[in-house]
């Protein structure tokens, strides 16, 4: 006679905690690693997030710029060619700010990450939901 343990679904559809059996099992979502590595997740996007979109400013900027300048130096080749390596130079300094801005951001979405789990109403058991 093992019929309660292969039987988890009550008649209402709930699903019964496999754990108490006294508890319901209701849809829930909570941090993938702890609630600590969440913070410190929301901190390396924070830390992550001022270079890189510190990056695509001066990106926009530069571009702008050495754009603008190849216009009004159109006649004029060393002009031209001046403003092509100064944005060159603006386009490293961007992408070495956004590289270095990345790494934080990429680990800190990782760390912040929730899944959708079942939860116990009763005793706080959790199993995934997938
Ligand atoms: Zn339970």
């Amino acid at each position: 006679m093992n019929q309660a343990a292969q039987d988890l679904t009550s008649p209402s559809g709930a699903v019964t905690c496999e754990k108490c059996r006294r508890g319901t099992m209701a849809a829930a979502r909570v941090e993938r690693f702890s609630t600590s590595a969440a913070l410190f997740g929301y901190l390396l996007l924070a830390i992550g997030a001022v270079p890189v979109l510190g990056a695509i400013a001066c990106g926009i900027m530069t571009a702008t710029s050495t754009l603008g300048q190849i216009a009004d130096s159109k006649d004029v080749a060393p002009a031209a060619a001046g403003a092509i390596i100064a944005g060159g130079i603006g386009a490293v300094f961007a992408f070495v700010m956004f590289m270095g801005g990345l790494l934080p951001l990429v680990a800190g979405i990782v760390l912040v990450q929730r899944k959708s789990v079942w939860r116990c109403s009763a005793c706080g058991y959790i199993y995934d939901r997938t």
